[in-house]
């Protein structure tokens, strides 16, 4: 079988031994089944990863034993920090987890006008936990030990007038500009806007193009908000990022 991998935000070091969180230790031990003596691996969110061994059950909770850290490489040597315009559940869920085992460094999800999903106080809260929980998963599954900072939601209007030491790109069906005629970004840091399903409206295209965002297009077609991202994110990783390493 493989060897399950699991998230914890605790530290982690070699021969500590670690009470896991009750929703992971619920997989470990109701899901997969597993015994004391299995192995699993454990990492840490910030990029470390170590080889551990079950060694007990408490009150539903299972403790593990910190053996050997494990040499992580996972992340891309590009950083892509994804700007989302909030799209519908299943679709945003599937481009944050999609995202995440393309490699991407950061997430940004944005309001915009035709975002069809309304953000309020009480729901905002839910859809964070819900989203962070989604990168987790990705994370676990694709081998990642760093997880991708998942930021608060943010305006349109907000993320144009923060500041980046990147090159803006805006995803924008109507550009002129493909990414092939591109020089390798600044840094080798790319903050790339992607519209939700209805698209940005001209105003908000104008707005960020006034912001610094360069509008490439990605082929004649005009794709799903959920295609278009990793599309882009393909691209990029396999031009300056790690996708044909
Ligand atoms: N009806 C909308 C389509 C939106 S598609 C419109 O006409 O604007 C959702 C988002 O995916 C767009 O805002 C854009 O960021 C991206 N997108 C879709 N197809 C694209 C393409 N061919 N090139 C670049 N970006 C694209």
């Amino acid at each position: 079988m493989r060897v399950p991998r699991i998230y914890s935000p605790q530290p982690l070091a070699p021969t500590q031994s670690v009470l896991l969180e009750l929703s992971v230790s619920k997989h470990l031990l109701s899901v997969l089944r597993l015994k004391p003596g299995a192995l699993v691996k454990v990492f840490d969110g910030a990029g470390r990863e170590f080889e551990a061994c079950l060694v007990g059950i408490e009150k539903h909770r299972a403790r593990v034993l910190i053996k050997s850290e494990i040499q992580n490489r996972s992340e891309s040597p590009l950083k892509i920090i994804l700007a989302q315009g909030i799209s519908r559940g299943e679709r945003m869920d599937f481009t944050l987890q999609k995202s995440v085992e393309l490699g991407v460094a950061e997430i940004m999800p944005v309001m915009t006008e035709r975002s069809v999903v309304r953000l309020d106080e009480g729901n905002a809260t839910r859809k964070q936990h819900h989203w962070q929980q989604t990168i987790i998963s990705a994370c676990e599954q694709s081998g990642r030990a760093q997880l991708p900072a998942l930021h608060a939601p943010i305006s349109l209007q907000g993320l144009l007038a923060k500041h980046f030491n990147a090159q803006k790109l805006l995803l924008d069906p109507e550009a002129r500009g493909s990414l092939h005629a591109l020089e390798r970004p600044m840094n080798a840091s790319v903050l790339l806007l992607v519209g939700p399903e209805g698209g940005l409206s001209d105003a908000e295209r104008e707005a960020a193009s006034h912001a610094g965002f360069l509008g490439v297009r990605l082929g004649p077609r005009i794709l799903r908000t959920e295609t278009a991202a990793l599309v882009a994110l393909s691209l990029l990783q396999d031009r300056w990022g790690d996708l044909g390493s």
